[in-house]
């Protein structure tokens, strides 16, 4: 099968009727095998309903259901892990990101044989209250990254090799991040594709005001798991050892000014001992955090998980 487009929707029943049709007749313009995976991420609508109707009558559209609401990155992680085309082309219900990007995509994908394909609204119809935290988070990724290419991570229009999107698991939020988390999976043949960006349609956008701080804090936690996730010791060991012998160096200059220089001044009333104190401590601290990762992350069901690019004969 040349393609899966996996849709997460929530409460968008005006748009997939018109969404689907659209999808069908691009694929038939450009004679792709395909199927379109939509995953109804709990919807209150009638959603889930339209879904079912087109699916009686195109095979090629398959519904998943959740039975509450799980989030954007639930939905695509299952819709991930259903897809059996070679290029995995996900996007948003709402009409925003259009069907007609599909075969310049597919293209980037099976010919120019890039990991991943992120659209790029260039010219974008959203609020700015929306578009100016997004170029600063945008910036901030890029910088954590090193993915430098992209000026868009969050954009739902994306296409994927199918052992990507097999080798990655997207789960709270993290959907904002799937580019980072290819690239720290070993996918790093990234690019990006302007796209053409409508403004929604119908109905309201599903993500409020939270989704910057919760972003902020994703970023933070993903660069962790994916850097040091399988070797905390790293992390909290260097700052540990740093920190303890930061704080032995000033012990060290306080003591020899004390006993050699024989210094009028106590030791207790020099701020400098209080920051030794409070560095060695702290290093000491983060060196056990170290060890305590280390000792989770063996016992961790996923010690090893290693992402698999390729098999043959197996
Ligand atoms: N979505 C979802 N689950 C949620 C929230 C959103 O599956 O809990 C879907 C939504 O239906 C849409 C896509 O994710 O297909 C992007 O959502 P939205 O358009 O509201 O986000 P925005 O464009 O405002 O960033
Ligand atoms: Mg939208």
């Amino acid at each position: 099968m040349n393609i899966s487009v996996v849709i997460p929707l929530f409460n968008e029943e005006e748009s997939l009727p018109e969404l689907f049709s659209w999808i069908e007749k691009v694929m038939l313009e450009n004679n792709y095998s395909y199927e379109i995976i939509a995953v109804d991420d709990g919807s209150k609508d009638k959603s889930w309903q339209v879904i079912t109707t087109h699916a009686q009558i195109n095979p090629a559209i398959k519904g998943i259901r959740f039975q509450s609401n799980y989030g954007k990155s639930a939905a695509l992680q299952v819709g991930f892990e259903a897809a059996q085309g070679d290029v995995v082309i996900t996007m948003d219900a709402d009409l925003q990101d259009s069907p007609d990007e599909i075969p310049e995509l597919y293209k980037m994908i099976s010919v120019d044989a890039y990991h991943l394909v992120s659209g790029w609204k260039k010219k974008r119809y959203d609020p700015l209250t929306k578009t100016i935290p997004t170029k600063l988070f945008n910036a901030a990724t890029r910088y954590v990254s090193g993915i430098h290419n992209l000026h868009d991570f969050n954009c739902g229009l994306k296409a994927y090799q199918n052992k990507v999107v097999k080798n990655i698991e997207v789960y709270g939020e993290m959907h904002r991040y799937i580019p980072v988390i290819a690239k720290w999976a070993g996918f790093d043949k990234i690019t990006e594709k302007a796209v053409q960006h409508q403004e929604r349609k119908y109905g309201v956008t599903k993500f409020g005001i939270e989704r910057f701080v919760n972003g902020l804090l994703d970023l933070m936690s993903i660069t962790f798991v994916g850097k040091y996730g399988k070797r905390p010791m790293h992390l909290f060991g260097t700052l540990g050892v740093l920190s303890f012998f930061f704080g032995v160096l000033i012990l060290v200059y306080l003591t020899v000014l004390k006993l050699i220089f024989s210094s009028e001044v106590s030791l207790t009333n020099r701020p400098s001992f209080y920051l030794a104190m409070l560095t060695v401590i702290v290093g000491t601290q983060l060196f056990v955090a170290g060890f305590l990762g280390e000792l989770i992350a063996r016992n961790g069901v996923e010690r090893n998980t290693y992402s698999i690019g390729e098999k043959i004969n197996l």
